[in-house]
């Protein structure tokens, strides 16, 4: 079938009957939905820049599954080029939708997939690299946009899965037939599963013999029955029901998180790509990261592109653009943003071939790259907000500028410098408020901090990868310690 066109796609989600539920309704159509099209929109934009002659080289790449041109967000890196143009991809995908773009999962899963499974085989004789491949080669040809399940809901965090009060807390095998497993349980904050084809899941962390049903991964349909989304109600979100355009900030893109809850779902063998193999539930999970904190290291330099721009076209609208804290203060945000690029970017050029034939990021600077991220963004706001000044959370709303009774009012006394007027002034506030402090902040702040793991588990990793035994040996031999 080759790229999907965005109408296609978006007739295919329409065709999936899900169980949906926003704010205790059920929704039948969520394609239209006016607080769920936003997060849409951004997936939306995945496919048709794919069609962008000027953004093919970056947003497309040649499958060496399919030997056809694939979209980049389900494509197998299999060069180290492959991964600076998927970092180069987030940035420019950033820069367009100014929020978390929310299709990169389905890139990070299948590259974790396809290596932990070729060494599963390796090691068992299993057939779940064939199976993972044969089930990728489809994403691949039809375009589809798969979503990450991981995050368990984990109950009491100090607890493994199998000593919870609950066993469900954990995803896990509830039945096993010769055909199959059946799964029960849920993954938590999971974004843009509203707008997926398909899942595929994952263990959340490592795993001890004994919690073999736990070791599960395996890639389901989103219209699956036992299947319910339950969707997140965020900061923000109802404007997009009762507010106008020009309150929203940003009215075009938004994100969108669930409760994705599996009740007796019943899973084929061919879909299953880890059954019980606990040692590689740990290496599984522990490569997703690392893709996936790379990941951070272009969309969120891009998002804060949008920004950086806002709060510098705000400094020219209230005529402060010329005074040295501001540029100081522009230049700031610029160096904290470039500081995740050059991770990401550095992260990807560190990048090693696997044993798979794929290439994986560095997980040093991944987590590096990630770390920096659970800081710089709310720097970076920090920032903003000082330069927006106190009209930031007290803007009246579009409606007061439509009335004739106070529109004049606020033309006159919200206009800004050299004729700028109070419309364009308020968008540009409204555009960092929503980044800062509205929709766009969750995926801008709370997804930089936990989005890809909390920041505790970036430092377990880095001092995993520390060698400070290494380190000891070069001040050893310089300090002549014998
Ligand atoms: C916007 C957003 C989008 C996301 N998208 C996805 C997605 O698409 N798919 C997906 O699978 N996940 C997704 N996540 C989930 C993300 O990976 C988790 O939020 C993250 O792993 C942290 O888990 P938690 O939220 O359960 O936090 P918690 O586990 O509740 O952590 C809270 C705090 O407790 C600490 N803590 C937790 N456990 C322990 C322990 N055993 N010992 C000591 N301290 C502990 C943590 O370090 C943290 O500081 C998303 C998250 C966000 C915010």
């Amino acid at each position: 079938m080759g790229l999907m066109t965005s109408e296609q796609y978006i007739e295919s989600i329409r065709a999936m009957k899900r169980n949906v539920y926003f704010m205790g309704q059920k929704i039948e159509n969520t394609v239209d939905h006016p607080v769920l099209r936003p997060s849409m929109n951004c997936i939306i934009e995945t496919y048709e820049m794919a069609q962008m002659p000027e953004f093919e080289d970056l947003m497309t790449a040649e499958s060496h599954l399919i030997h056809e041109k694939v979209n980049r967000f389900s494509h197998i890196d299999m060069t180290k080029e492959d991964l600076m143009k998927k970092v180069q991809m987030q940035r420019l995908v950033g820069r367009r939708t100014g929020m978390c773009y929310q299709r990169c999962v389905t890139m990070d899963g299948g590259n974790s997939l396809y290596s932990t499974t070729y060494e599963i085989d390796q090691k068992y004789g299993t057939h779940y690299h064939e199976n993972f491949v044969n089930w990728f080669k489809r994403v691949q040809k039809e375009d589809l946009y798969v979503c990450v399940g991981i995050t368990d809901p984990k109950g009491d965090r100090s607890k493994s899965p199998v000593d919870q009060a609950d066993p469900d807390l954990f995803l896990h095998v509830v039945e096993r037939r010769p055909d199959g497993v059946v799964i029960n349980g849920a993954k938590l904050h999971l974004t843009s599963c509203v707008n997926a084809h398909e899942i595929f899941v994952m263990p959340t962390m490592s795993l001890k013999p004994g919690a073999e049903d736990y070791a599960i991964s395996a890639a389901i349909p989103m219209d699956d029955p036992g299947i319910t989304l339950i969707i997140d109600h965020n900061s923000c979100d109802l404007r997009k029901i009762h507010s106008k355009e020009m309150d929203l900030g940003n009215a075009k893109y938004g994100g969108i998180e669930a409760v994705c809850v599996f009740d007796h779902v019943f899973v084929p063998n061919e879909r299953i790509f880890l059954n019980g193999e606990t040692e590689f539930a740990g290496i599984l999970v522990d490569r997703f990261a690392t893709y996936h904190r790379n990941s951070y290291g272009g969309c969120k330099p891009g998002t804060g592109d949008v920004l950086i721009g806002a709060c510098s076209l705000l400094s020219e609208y209230i005529g402060t653009n010329k005074a040295a804290h501001i540029k100081d203060k522009l230049v700031e945000m610029t160096h904290l943003n470039e500081t995740l690029w050059a991770c990401g970017v550095a992260s990807s050029a560190a990048g090693y071939q696997m044993p798979a034939g794929n290439w994986m990021i560095d997980p040093m600077l991944a987590n590096i790259c990630k770390l920096n991220v659970t800081r710089f963004p709310y720097e970076i706001c920090h920032l903003a907000e000082e330069i927006a000044g106190g009209l930031l959370v007290t803007m009246p709303s579009q409606a007061d500028f439509e009335n004739p009774e106070t529109g004049p009012y606020l033309r006159k006394f919200l206009q800004g410098a050299n004729g700028v007027s109070a419309e364009d002034k308020v968008r540009a506030l409204r555009l960092i408020e929503t980044m800062t402090r509205g929709a766009g902040a969750v995926g801008y702040l709370t997804e930089s901090m936990h989005g890809a793991g909390s920041p505790a588990a970036q430092k377990i990793n880095i001092a995993r990868y520390a060698d400070l035994s290494g380190k000891q040996e070069c001040a050893k031999r310089l300090a002549n310690i014998k």
